[in-house]
């Protein structure tokens, strides 16, 4: 906590599209806010714009070929300027530190998220990632250390906000909706020549390059099945997916009397970023409010798991557990990032995290150290399947 009693947030990966929001929150709640440290991959530019604006006590740069340049541009303020990951990982501890918000993408999130809960920071988490991988280590390193793990992820926080009051009451289970991504109905034909352009035009959300085309594959949604498993002490069987095109009801749960509650809004993520961070209160806003008259039709239907394979991909990975998920988390990544550069084909995305599903050394309690191997070991070979596919079947 400040001296002036704002809690002191550190947004890793403040210059993604989660970082800016949450820096909108703030800016919007400056009486009790305040933001702490800041992180960028590369985006320098982003970076020096926003410690300009909001002042944190540290502006850090990943990439440490950009780091003499926010240095120099932040020379002439009190801005302690650091460059380096191994920066985040330790700074992300720092004893005034109040709430880490984890909005880097990908598995580079999980080793300052450990070290923040290991220093007893709580834990706003947009990083699915880091629970899809080591689930198990976050939750128990977090019961240990007391801290609060509060979900950022617009469907997890709308569990989050129907179990408020509910904790004695038995989940028989949830509901996690899906839009269904710009393929929703779509044939494996048409998905078989499915352009990044394509696959980045989400029809609800504005969201990083990475989220988008999982969103389109429906591997963000089998990412959330994970993460929802470790959030809520769930199993697998007690997670079910509908897709809802109008991502309104933003996710459900059911309990053992059969009632079901919902949270509902306009799809927009100041509300789960801004209860994360006030949380338990709520706090008035001036978001646009949800209208019923607007959306006369709100509508569900079943996921189409044989043409996205991801989804099933990712129940699977749930069911084996050990250090599955992490292996089609790697995978995945290196897929997605294969994608966007145009190397590999949307439905070979699949293919690629199948294959090292099954060729991955699988470790049934695999310790920290197990899961960095298994990500290093993933990436390198999906690398290689990805440079052995001709492109014509890469793409086809
Ligand atoms: P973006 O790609 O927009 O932003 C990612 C941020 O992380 C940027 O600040 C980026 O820096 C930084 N970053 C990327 N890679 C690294 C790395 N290897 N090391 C350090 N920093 C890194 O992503 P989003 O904001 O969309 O998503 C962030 C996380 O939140 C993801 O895990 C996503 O799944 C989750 N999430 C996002 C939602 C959304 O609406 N966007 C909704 C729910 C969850 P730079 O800008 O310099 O590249
Ligand atoms: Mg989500």
């Amino acid at each position: 906590m400040s001296i002036d009693n704002k809690k002191n947030i550190a947004i890793l990966g403040s210059t993604g599209s989660i970082g800016t929001q949450t820096l909108e929150v703030i800016r919007d709640n400056g009486q009790l806010f305040k933001a702490f440290m800041l992180t960028a991959h590369s985006n320098a530019y982003l970076l020096i714009e926003q410690a300009i604006a909001f002042m944190p006590k540290y502006a850090i740069i990943c990439d440490e070929t950009k780091y003499a340049q926010v240095k120099e541009a932040l020379a002439h303020l009190p801005i302690k300027v650091l460059g380096g990951y191994e920066a985040i990982k330790e700074t992300v501890t720092h004893p005034d530190i109040d709430v880490v918000l984890t909005a880097m993408v990908g598995f580079a999130g999980l080793e300052p998220t450990i070290n923040a809960i290991t220093a007893g920071k709580d834990i706003a988490l947009a990083n699915k990632e880091t629970l899809v991988v080591a689930g198990e280590i976050i939750t128990s390193l977090a019961k240990k250390h007391c801290v609060n793990i509060l979900p950022v992820d617009s469907e997890h926080s709308a569990i989050f906000q129907c179990l408020a009051g509910e904790q004695d009451n038995k989940i028989e289970k949830i509901i996690l909706t899906a839009s269904g991504g710009p393929f929703r109905g779509r044939s494996a034909e048409f998905l078989a020549n499915v352009t990044r352009e394509h696959a980045l035009k989400h029809p609800n959300w504005v969201m990083g390059a990475k989220i988008t085309i999982d969103s389109a594959s429906l591997m963000n949604k089998g990412l959330e099945v994970i993460e929802a498993k470790w959030l809520f002490d769930l199993e697998a069987d007690q997670i079910d997916v509908i897709v809802h095109p109008q991502s309104v009801v933003h996710s459900l749960v059911q309990f053992e009397d059969g009632s079901i509650k919902a949270q509902l809004g306009l799809p927009d993520m100041k509300l789960p970023i801004q209860y994360a961070l006030t949380y338990p209160n709520r706090i008035k806003t001036n978001f646009k409010r949800f209208n019923f008259i607007d959306y006369p039709n709100l509508t569900f239907e079943q996921p189409d798991m044989a043409t996205f394979r991801n989804l099933k991909l990712a129940f699977d990975a749930l069911e084996q557990g050990g250090n599955m998920p992490c292996i089609i988390n790697a995978a995945n990544e290196v897929a997605v990032a294969a994608f966007l550069k145009n190397e590999t084909g949307f439905l070979a995305m699949s293919d690629i995290i199948e294959t090292c599903m099954q060729q991955i050394t699988y470790i049934q309690a695999p310790s920290l150290d197990d899961y960095l191997n298994t990500d290093k070991e993933t990436r390198i070979f999906a690398q290689n399947l990805i440079q052995q596919m001709p492109l014509k079947a890469v793409r086809s």
